[in-house]
């Protein structure tokens, strides 16, 4: 029987709160019903009422070389074959570590986890023991999985949703959690002077990319890299985004910073669920079985999760120069709609991530993030779907560009982007293949 994404939608609202598995996936945010994906291949996803989109979702970030790449496809196929799941350690946990810890230095040592949620609640766990210390600092707007203590002031779909602070979290779960703002070094200044040893580490979103995408400013993450060492306390980046995302060593190889801890996701798993936390040994070395900070997983490192995430660097790894081309084209697709909507948008851009927010602000953090207009972002939104270009339904998540994207596509992408707006104005640009 001929299945629609609506009818789909019907029968899945009765049995998944929202009909969803994921908030943000319901499109609440731009009024109207999901579509349902039925498959995806390279630049393209295709949902059960036959539509073809660009999709600039890529998953949420996973998808940097394009949706069911042939080798990482054929890799998981063999690995299935020897066995789902053991419990018991195999090489290719060994593989991708090494691997890991060969584009990001900083990892001295790592632990695979299944989400994002799972890794930052864990390297947080870590910095705990480390430390001694029970606090912890994170911005506004940023979002490091939905764990209860740091679903406070998050960004993402409790953003849009108007819902920053989540209900079920006891209001003792969150006290450690201290908020400072992005861009705003007075801000963490301010919260160590008064409880600096107290404060365990500073997370952050290296380039928030859940608010939308905003740019760390010049200057921003080396302060906090020195107000860490100044009171002893611990700098975790985030790179659950960033990671082999902005470059193989991820933020902190793009801003040569180093932190303490690093958490990945998303990219790291090649589309499978898949995580990982590590840093600086002496820390790594108090998580158990070494030494007193339990954590666990059943599923963790699983066989064909770290074939799927080998296979995906092994690629990233063969073509370094992927980076610059990624970087070159969604730098031209943000130029193009600068000349398209003008002052009326303010288009945030680094590598492949970019946000178009529908304010004329300059946005740098949580505030100037949330002055964009969300009603007109809808209103692009539903126009590009209908247009055949898939992007994030919601302003405050970021637009993924991917290997796969072809010139064609992106030049597409550029034309319809600016035939949408009203003052039409012509742009000329030629992407790389
Ligand atoms: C997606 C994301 C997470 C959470 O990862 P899940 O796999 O969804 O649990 C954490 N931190 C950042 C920066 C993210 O973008």
């Amino acid at each position: 029987m001929y299945k629609t994404s609506d009818d789909l939608f019907e029968k899945s609202k009765k049995l998944m709160p929202g009909g969803v598995n994921s908030p943000v996936r319901a499109f609440q945010a731009v009024s109207r019903n999901p579509v349902f994906i039925d498959h995806a291949k390279g630049s393209k996803i295709y949902d059960v009422d036959g539509n073809e989109y660009i999709d600039y979702v890529c998953s949420w970030g996973p998808g940097i070389l394009g949706h069911a790449k042939e080798q990482v496809v054929r890799a998981v196929q063999e690995s299935c074959e020897k066995g789902l799941t053991f419990g018991a350690p195999t090489e290719k946990e060994y593989i991708l570590a090494e691997m890991v810890q060969e584009m990001i230095p900083s990892i001295e040592m790592l632990r695979l986890v299944n989400s994002g949620t799972e890794a930052v609640m864990s390297a947080i766990r870590a910095a705990r023991g480390f430390t001694g210390r029970d606090k912890v600092v994170k911005f506004r707007g940023c979002y490091h999985g939905h764990s209860d203590g740091l679903l406070v002031k998050a960004g993402s779909g409790a953003l849009t949703q108007s819902v920053p602070d989540s209900l079920g979290v006891p209001e003792d779960y969150t006290r450690n959690t201290l908020i400072a703002e992005y861009n705003d070094i007075g801000s963490v200044e301010g919260l160590f002077e008064k409880e600096g040893k107290e404060i365990a580490a500073i997370i952050v979103e290296p380039v928030a990319a859940n608010m939308g995408v905003v740019l760390p400013e010049a200057g921003f993450l080396q302060a906090l890299r020195n107000i860490a060492d100044q009171y002893q306390a611990l700098l975790i980046f985030d790179e659950v985004i960033t990671g082999f995302r902005l470059a193989l060593g991820g933020a902190q190889e793009y801003f040569q910073i180093k932190p303490d801890l690093t958490t990945l996701g998303k990219i790291i798993g090649g589309g499978m669920p898949m995580a990982a936390y590590g840093g600086r040994k002496e820390i790594m070395e108090t998580v158990a079985p070494l030494g007193g900070v339990y954590q666990a997983g059943t599923l963790s490192g699983n066989p064909i999760a770290t074939t799927a995430g080998i296979e995906t660097l092994k690629i990233l790894r063969e073509q370094p120069e992927l980076y610059e081309q990624l970087e070159k084209n969604t730098n031209k697709l943000a130029d193009a709609i600068r000349n398209a909507f003008g002052d009326k948008v303010c288009v945030n851009q680094i590598g492949s991530l970019m946000s178009v927010f529908f304010t004329e602000k300059k946005v740098i953090d949580y505030a100037t993030a949330v002055s964009s207009d969300t009603r007109q972002y809808a209103a692009y939104f539903n126009s590009m779907l209908e247009k055949g270009i898939y992007l994030a339904p919601s302003q405050f998540e970021a637009m993924f560009v991917s290997a796969a994207h072809t010139k064609e596509d992106l030049q597409k992408t550029a034309k319809i982007i600016t035939s949408a707006c009203s003052g039409e104005r012509k742009t000329s640009i030629s992407f790389c293949d």
